[in-house]
């Protein structure tokens, strides 16, 4: 097994405090790396406590009024769906669309990718995040699989995926409606590249797999949640977005080849993961699963999920993806990883 170096330096900034009549102030930073990929991330103990200031708190009222008028022109609710959105050619597709319980896979209307299915998740045009259950999610994941295994048996070439998630406006989906959206491609994009690389690194230098050593360096300490099935849930020790969440497969790499148990148990971690994050008062969420298509795989990669919050919905609210995400490829931690995972440790006690 290679050891894993969970990096972090400290910074004292010292300043002269307007709130403390000037007096001399200092507030020490704990600036993290990521231990495969380098990232960093930033965390003020002075901002701990102020995640409200970030995030905001959600208007009630202005949910209930964006729900109300965009209900009337979705076009993933009731017979729309089957009107408004595109089928695959039949030599793709001969059923048009992938149909899964309420889940319904389909082309994009503006691909972003060589593949870019859409799948609307379900009837319900709003929910709350303790109303995505674990069928309904793995419903959005079984129809994923179903589309995998059609692009890989049409196209060899075919091999890197992620099954994502945005919901509502500040996570960049432009329906209000929940919906899963994938893209497979040829080449890796940038993020899974890196991760690929990374780990094909780890494995010449160490003979093992980087996921694999991360889960059992980090299994039982404080970043540690619990397991689903064969997924293994923890906080990651410098994340890339807030309350980062992430679940990683112990043995297979590749969509195609999780089962049906599988994807009911990662369901039903990403359930979990949403209720709680309600509990944070919590709303707008993104998510990707990775995959790599086994013969691309040297047997590094381990399919994995990131889940995270964004910016809560309220009148003019602040963008969460400044200066320090964008151009800095940094992240700005409010809470804790550790304490992430100490909060949701028991809803996954079996
Ligand atoms: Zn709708």
């Amino acid at each position: 097994m290679g050891r894993i170096s969970f990096e972090s330096i400290a910074s004292d900034v010292r300043f002269l405090n307007p709130m403390k009549e000037f007096a001399e102030d200092v507030q020490t930073l704990q600036i993290r790396k990521d231990p495969l990929l380098g990232d960093t991330s930033v965390f003020n103990p002075e901002l701990k406590d102020k995640a409200q200031i970030f995030f905001g708190k959600c208007d009630q009222e202005l949910i209930k009024s964006l729900v109300e008028e965009t209900a009337k022109t979705c076009f993933f609710c009731g017979e729309a769906v089957a009107k408004s959105t595109p089928r695959f050619m039949p030599d793709f597709c001969s059923t048009g669309r992938i149909r899964v319980g309420e889940a319904l896979l389909f082309p994009n209307l503006f691909s972003l990718g060589t593949y870019h299915p859409v799948i609307r998740l379900c009837d319900a045009h709003f929910l709350k995040l303790s109303e995505f259950t674990p069928e309904l999610i793995k419903n959005g994941f079984l129809a994923a699989r179903q589309f995998i295994r059609i692009a890989y048996a049409k196209d060899p070439e075919v091999a890197y995926a992620a099954v994502t998630a945005n919901y509502l406006f500040p996570a960049g989906a432009s329906l209000v409606h929940p919906h899963l959206q994938m893209i497979a491609t040829p080449i890796p994009y940038s993020y899974q590249a890196r991760m690929l690389d990374g780990c094909s690194r780890w494995q010449r230098e160490n003979g093992t797999s980087y996921f694999a050593d991360l889960i059992a360096e980090e299994k039982d300490g404080p970043r540690y949640i619990g397991q689903t099935g064969s997924w293994q849930w923890l906080t990651p020790f410098s994340p890339l977005g807030n309350n980062e969440v992430m679940a990683i497969h112990e043995d297979l790499g590749d969509l195609d080849a999780l089962s049906d148990v599988d994807l009911s148990n990662l369901a039903s971690g990403i359930s979990k993961v949403l209720s709680h994050y309600e509990t944070l008062g919590h709303l707008s969420y993104n998510y990707a699963l990775y995959s790599v298509r086994k013969n691309k795989n040297d047997g590094s990669f381990r399919a994995l999920i990131k889940i995270i919050t964004r910016q809560n919905l309220y009148a003019n609210y602040r963008n969460d993806d400044y200066f320090l995400q964008k151009l800095l490829q940094s992240e700005l931690i409010i809470t804790p990883p550790e304490e992430l995972a100490e909060q949701l440790r028991k809803s996954f006690r079996p």
